[in-house]
């Protein structure tokens, strides 16, 4: 048996099988350095996909693997129990970049962590228990985290948690009320919150929350004004606004460090996870001091702000704020962006291009006029995009759109490289 079929016989037999790798024939990824990765049989691929959105400054960034390292020999684990230098310096650095009043932070391992502590705190400031949803979301993976979440093949029970209501997606390209979707339809999506309040709770939310840009459901942006709407509608019932910046935040929206800022929307609460240590397994929920006081039961987290998790989050952040990853995803993404633009000339399947920043995706349809999801065609591009050595992912509620998210460092060559791979894979599908 080759090495890699071991691996694989390995995976298939040690590994829950829900845990479904992305190939046909699976990846083993073995290294990587910047925006490139080498699997085991030495096959080079240039990384689009940054291990969804994660290794936000590259892949074993050299900064953030010497304070690693140099953490993992002085102290390697504490529990919540003790104070740390990194801790402090973590949430200090996020403090600095965070919206408004949020300012205190607690650390988790998840991003389905961050979220779980994010709806808790808004229970505990208001004292109340039932919170809305947008459908199409993706919140992770928790009992609590997977009934938020409003894509039913992420949603393995059928059992509901208590006090979760889904309101319409504010979803432009497939937009019920006009096209091309505008500013005039935000006003109608967003009066869906409202109906939901009046209609399926007891009129007194918790709290609103969504992504500022919706990541698993498929890079989508709300209409311009949706999410101050949505604000300004929850607090209007006494609840709070949360933005879930697990994929959309640190820079990667461009231009601000969370997508929610571009909505001109101060959120109550943010979760946050994926791009904030470089890999590292650390997920935060950070608020005001104001609602952070509410919660006064004790709380406590094991591995949650790990010295090393921390070295690794104030690494990332350090690097972050000095390469300014707001403004090198603005020029990064408009040169992916325009690349993409012009594909989507070209393919009739290519339905539309969207997204902010450096997170960006394609939704591909069967035509433009019934704009009949087209899953199989999606599966095709990312196997045939893995033959011209380049990865990136896949999303949406019919899995049909290809979502692209690299390193925040990515360069223009990089980026040029990574547009002639991906209009090959296009044209390699058109030849079939
Ligand atoms: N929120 C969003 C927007 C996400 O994309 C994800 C992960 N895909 C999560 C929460 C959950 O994060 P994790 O997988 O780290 O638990």
């Amino acid at each position: 048996m080759s090495h890699d079929q071991e691996v694989l016989s390995g995976q298939a037999e040690f590994i829950l099988p829900a845990v479904r790798p992305l190939y046909e024939k699976p990846l083993i990824l073995h290294k990587g350095q910047g925006v490139w990765v080498k699997d085991v049989n030495g096959r080079e691929y240039l990384d689009l996909f940054a291990g969804i959105l994660t290794t936000s400054v590259g892949h074993c960034n050299p900064h953030v693997v010497a304070r690693m390292t140099d953490q993992l020999g002085k102290l390697g684990h504490t529990s919540t129990l003790y104070v740390t230098e990194p801790q402090v310096e973590a949430s200090s650095r996020l403090a600095s970049i965070a919206p408004g009043k949020l300012s205190q932070t607690f650390f988790t391992n998840s991003g389905t962590e961050a979220i779980e502590s994010a709806i808790q705190m808004a229970f505990l400031h208001t004292g109340r228990s039932e919170v809305i949803g947008l459908r199409q979301s993706y919140h992770g993976r928790s009992f609590m985290a997977s009934n938020l979440t409003a894509v039913s093949s992420w949603r393995p029970l059928a059992t509901s948690f208590p006090g979760i209501k889904h309101v319409q997606t504010p979803y432009p390209y497939r937009c019920p009320y006009k096209q091309p979707c505008d500013a005039s339809c935000a006003e109608k999506f967003a009066n869906d919150i409202e109906d939901v309040i009046r209609t399926t709770t007891n009129g007194k939310p918790a709290a609103f929350i969504a992504e500022s840009v919706m990541g698993v459901g498929g890079y989508i942006v709300p209409p311009p004004g949706y999410l101050k709407r949505a604000a300004e509608i929850i607090r209007s019932y006494g609840g709070l606004f949360i933005s879930d910046e697990v994929q959309s935040g640190f820079g990667r929206s461009g231009t601000h460090w969370f997508g929610i800022e571009h909505s001109e929307v101060e959120p109550d609460i943010m979760a946050m996870a994926k791009g904030i240590a470089n890999g590292a397994p650390v997920g935060a929920m950070i608020t005001s001091p104001e609602i952070a006081e509410s919660w006064q039961a004790k709380t406590i987290s094991t591995f949650g702000g790990n010295p090393i998790s921390m070295a690794a989050a104030a690494a990332t952040l350090e690097v972050m704020v000095d390469e300014d990853v707001p403004q090198r995803a603005t020029v990064q993404g408009e040169q992916l962006l325009t690349g993409l633009l012009q594909l989507k000339d070209q393919f009739e399947w290519i339905g539309d291009v969207r997204g902010r920043g450096l997170m960006l995706g394609l939704e591909l349809v069967e035509d433009r006029e019934e704009k009949k999801p087209f899953p199989a065609k999606a599966q095709a591009l990312l196997e045939s995009c893995k033959n011209q050595g380049l990865l990136v992912g896949i999303g949406g509620l019919y899995s049909h759109v290809i979502r692209l998210g690299p390193s925040l460092l990515v360069t223009a060559p990089e980026i040029e490289e990574g547009l002639k791979r991906f209009g090959r894979a296009c044209h390699e599908l058109e030849e079939r």
